[in-house]
């Protein structure tokens, strides 16, 4: 197992010697709780009560139509498509991102390209295959220049979130990048401040870690390292949930 993380590590850029580095621990007395971000209401569909009304594939189909037919802010005008998200429906793990760019809007997915690849070795470096997790992002459109989203933006798009992680009920959720933890911890708290710990999102307090996005780590390869204690926390947190 060891042999294989260390693969993982050097396929990720992370120097072997620094597997030393102690995953940061979640908070002994629960974790603190933050407020979902508030969104504006969009009508979306309840999951089959105890009357059966509506089984889950329905739901995400609905869930997936309403999306991909949406014209809430403007950002509908200049989409190819818009990326809905994708993975496992009943993923232990939740990955959020912040938006799609160009690749992702013409070809309908997150997390395409040179950022995909190292969000799925991060992800494998802790046992977790990307089929394994469910990841989506916070807008479903792509921002004109691939520039961050306006608040308005996020408050619209984020309910089709929040039913997404609803529908999944993911044991963690992993926010990359400081656009996603951000918005979804209502804060402009750096994101240096943000990562390294679990705050408890959302009515159903599930435990939040906050990393760096994939595509500033190709950028700045040397905080790969803080991102691995980020993983392995989220790797804890997973294995104390099961
Ligand atoms: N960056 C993100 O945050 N999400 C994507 O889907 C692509 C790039």
């Amino acid at each position: 197992m060891t042999a294989v993380r260390d693969r993982y590590l050097a396929e990720i850029g992370i120097p072997v010697w620094r597997l030393r580095a102690a995953a940061v621990a979640p908070e002994p007395a629960g974790l603190p709780a933050v407020a979902s971000a508030a969104p504006v209401p969009v009508p979306v569909p309840t999951p089959a009560g105890p009357s059966g009304a509506m089984p889950a594939d329905a739901v995400w189909a609905d869930l997936a139509a309403r999306v991909r037919a949406c014209t809430l802010c403007g950002l509908h005008r200049g989409r190819t498509q818009t990326v809905f998200g994708v993975g496992k429906r009943d993923a232990r793990l939740f990955v959020i991102g912040e938006a799609p760019g160009a690749d992702e809007d013409r070809q309908g997915e997150t997390f395409v390209g040179r950022a995909r690849q190292l969000l799925n070795e991060m992800l494998r470096s802790i046992g977790l295959p990307r089929a394994e997790v469910y990841i989506a992002n916070i807008l479903k459109c792509r921002p004109p220049n691939n520039r961050d989203p306006e608040p308005s933006e996020s408050a619209t798009c984020t309910p089709y979130l929040e039913q997404q992680i609803e529908l999944v009920q993911p044991r963690v959720l992993l926010a990359v990048g400081r656009i996603a933890a951000q918005w979804l911890l209502q804060t402009d708290t750096p994101i240096g401040r943000l990562r390294g710990r679990a705050v408890s999102y959302g009515a159903r307090n599930t435990p939040l870690v906050v990393t760096y996005h994939p595509a500033y780590l190709l950028r700045s390869p040397l905080e790969k390292a803080k991102a691995w204690t980020d993983l392995c926390l989220v790797k804890d947190l997973l294995s104390q949930s099961s």
